[in-house]
């Protein structure tokens, strides 16, 4: 039975976390990937000298799987600013971490000092998993009006009221106490710089029921896939999320923060500049605009919004791409059952964001947890 290789499913970083565990323990593992590429949702495209990733993401370098993987230092990381911009009528306010931001609290445009103060408080505070984040944060008023239900629906791709009070908080103050950024090359880089880690995996071939496989198998695919091959019946709801790209005028802004809009004057939750940010984003000289929708918006609605929170005509814009991910992240509902073994029947385990929580960190935790699960049995 030791001798057996272990087949993970699946090069998302769940799959990619998984392989490398199994592989530190001295065990003989293959991944098969169905697409082309490693990475699943975390990858990037480069078109005409623009680097796009598959979904705009920020990476969070203090996130502990990533920190014991030790591969930051193997990307060319860029620390974002602690900061974002709130775009109210003509004006964009900044509001930042209070350590790097000090004075930028004080504006009572972006909600009252006390309710900044006890957003501080709800931070170490203990939740209610029957609650949703929604529920606990809009007595802030302002601040959770303008300003955090704007940057959490970004951060969910669901709208806070949607998301159970405890998972959320666990994602709201990974962003809040970590250091966000992205690799030069695009999100991509991350998950090409781990599985470079990864002796064998098989690209460009998918699995259709795992009668396919002999021996132990780590399912590390998407939810709904998972499902499939597992005969699993529920599954959790899904948030869809549209990432779209512009090319800007270089005069419409040398800020590197990602803007909100505390008004819901449309459909974009946020947007940024990213090659202000990382500058091998875009060729010499041009300006790539990374903005996010979640609810359906066709291209006008999206230009008409970018108009309105960057304060400029977007017309002469040209769109460089957009990416429609119809599953981009497992939603965490309010009174969600946690989740505990990852074995489902004899060698078989599963791996992935859904399993722990709707994040990068997440799903390494639970490849990490699926093999040592596997490993545990195996000698016991
Ligand atoms: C738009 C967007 C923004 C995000 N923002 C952030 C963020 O800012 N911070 C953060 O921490 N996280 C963010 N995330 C979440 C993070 O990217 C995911 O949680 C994580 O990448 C999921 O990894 P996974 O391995 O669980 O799944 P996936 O990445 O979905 O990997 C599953 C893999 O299985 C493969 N596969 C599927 N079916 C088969 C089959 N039958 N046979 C073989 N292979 C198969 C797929 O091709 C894929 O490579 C974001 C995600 C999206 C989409």
């Amino acid at each position: 039975m030791l001798d057996k290789e272990v087949t993970v499913i699946g090069a998302g970083l769940a799959g990619i976390s998984a392989a490398l565990t199994l592989q530190g323990a001295g065990r003989s593992v293959r991944v098969i990937e169905s697409s082309d590429r490693v990475g699943g949702r975390v990858a990037s495209d480069v078109i005409d000298g623009f680097t796009l990733d598959r979904g705009f993401q920020l990476i969070n370098s203090q996130y502990p799987e990533l920190k014991r993987l030790k591969v930051m230092d193997e990307v060319d990381f860029i620390a974002a600013p602690r900061a974002v911009e709130v775009s109210l009528d003509q004006d964009r306010i900044v509001l930042g971490d209070p350590r790097t931001h000090p004075l930028s609290a004080l504006s009572s445009k972006t909600g009252s000092l006390s309710s900044k103060v006890n957003f501080l408080r709800y931070l170490y505070s203990h939740s209610n998993s029957a609650l949703s984040v929604e529920d606990e944060l809009q007595k802030l008023g302002d601040l959770y009006q303008r300003v955090l239900r704007p940057f959490l629906t970004g951060v969910f791709l669901t709208s806070p009221a949607h998301v159970s009070a405890v998972n959320g908080k666990e994602i709201i103050r990974s962003f809040i106490s970590g250091k966000p950024g992205i690799p030069a090359q695009g999100v991509g880089a991350l998950a090409t710089a781990l599985a470079k880690r990864i002796t064998n995996i098989e690209l460009g071939r998918n699995i259709n029921s795992l009668s396919e496989l002999a021996g132990p198998v780590i399912v590390a695919t998407d939810v709904t896939t998972a499902a499939q091959l597992l005969d699993m019946t529920s599954v959790p709801k899904l948030a869809a999320s549209t990432t779209w790209y512009h090319e800007v005028p270089t005069e419409l802004t040398s800020s590197k923060c990602m803007v909100i809009d505390g008004q819901k004057r449309g459909p974009v939750v946020n947007s940024i500049a990213i090659s202000n940010l990382a500058p091998t984003y875009a060729p010499a000289g041009k300006v790539l605009l990374s903005s996010t929708t979640v609810d359906f918006a066709s291209e006008s609605e999206v230009r008409r919004h970018l108009a309105l929170i960057w304060g400029a005509q977007s017309s002469e814009w040209s769109l460089i791409a957009k990416y429609e991910i119809p599953k981009s992240l497992p939603i965490f509902a309010p009174g969600a059952q946690g989740v505990t073994s990852a074995k489902v029947a004899t060698n078989i385990y599963v791996a992935g964001d859904y399993r722990s929580a709707p994040s990068q960190n997440g799903a390494l935790l639970s490849g990490r947890l699926a093999a040592e699960e596997l490993l545990f049995d195996e000698r016991s």
